[in-house]
């Protein structure tokens, strides 16, 4: 990936009848390079990859779909993050919700106008494509005679998905659970649904009872038992589930300001702006357990405790 941005974890699998990949790396020179030299040396032809699978939308996860069709791949992913992936490319859709988004939460115009400024360098490391199919809960995947099962993951984004291959123990986990960092959960209602916070925990306690699994994620080194991770990774979310009420008084605030008390000041704008949007999903979770209300304010809305 771009200097600061890290690495993205792209698997290849090498089945008896034919090759395929998870995920692809983002749209930029040297990730796209990369890539290539890697299978190069693999053996494997980029002609002859049958499918891809993406595990959700994000541009390190799906950023090279249109390449891999243009080698004859189909590229397959959620429908649901098919959507969002066509809503993230089509600009003057996504200014508008972006203007809605912010419009309701009142967040400063400076503000704003940086992150505003910020997103055609993410769409530019995006190509513009539309999925060959989409996957859905439970279906079995053929890729090249391994089989593959689909786990609808919900929460990262609306239609993460895991895949299982049950006679190796795998879970590949893209960007649901990944070792180190706890994975980012954000909410802005048009790419990630309601209560994504929710569905994320649930998503968690998923992978979690299906027993220890070697995990393969998006990012980072394997994970030897996705089972511990993804309890370790509910508790966290719990913890900080709780932190956010703690930060609520009678007083109802907004999320900008609320963000720093809960999750702590951030210097740099993409920094403040995922954990406003983080901020706003555990609030909107408290709001569906009744332990928070959302109050229409002078301008836009703020939140207090129940
Ligand atoms: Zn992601």
């Amino acid at each position: 990936m771009p200097a600061t941005l890290g690495a993205v974890n792209v698997y290849l699998i090498k089945g008896p009848r034919g090759v395929g990949l998870i995920d692809t790396g983002m749209d930029d020179v040297n990730s796209v390079k990369e890539l290539l030299g890697l299978l190069k040396k693999e053996g494997v032809d980029p002609g002859s990859i049958d499918q891809v699978i993406c595990t959700h939308h994000h541009p390190d996860h799906c950023g090279i779909g249109k390449t891999l069709q243009g080698f004859g791949a189909r590229v397959l992913m959620s429908e649901p993050d098919a959507g969002s992936l066509a809503l993230f490319l089509s600009k003057p859709e996504m200014d508008r919700q972006r203007a809605t988004f912010f419009g309701r939460h009142d967040v400063p115009d400076e503000f704003c106008d940086r992150v505003e400024a910020m997103f055609p360098f993410f769409r530019k490391l995006q190509e513009s494509f539309v999925p060959d199919g989409f996957l859905s809960d439970a279906q079995i995947v053929d890729m090249g005679g391994i089989e593959l099962e689909v786990m609808l993951t919900p929460g990262h984004t609306r239609g993460h998905i895991c895949l299982i291959q049950r006679d190796a123990g795998l879970i590949f986990t893209g960007d649901h659970i990944i070792p180190g960092d706890a994975t980012h959960v954000s909410m802005r209602e048009e790419v990630h649904g309601t209560d994504p916070l929710g569905k994320f925990v649930r998503s968690l306690e998923r992978v979690r009872d299906l027993g220890p699994m070697v995990g393969l994620g998006g990012h980072g080194e394997h994970m030897p038992d996705t089972s511990l991770r993804a309890d370790q990774l509910v508790r966290h979310h719990r913890a900080r589930i709780e932190r956010v009420a703690r930060t609520l008084d009678d007083e109802p605030r907004k999320v900008f300001d609320l963000s720093e008390k809960a999750l702590g000041a951030r210097k740099k704008v993409f920094g403040r702006w995922l954990a406003m949007s983080q901020t706003l999903a555990y609030l909107e979770h408290l709001v569906t357990r009744g332990e928070a209300v959302e109050v229409t304010m002078d301008r836009g809305v703020g939140y207090r405790r129940s």
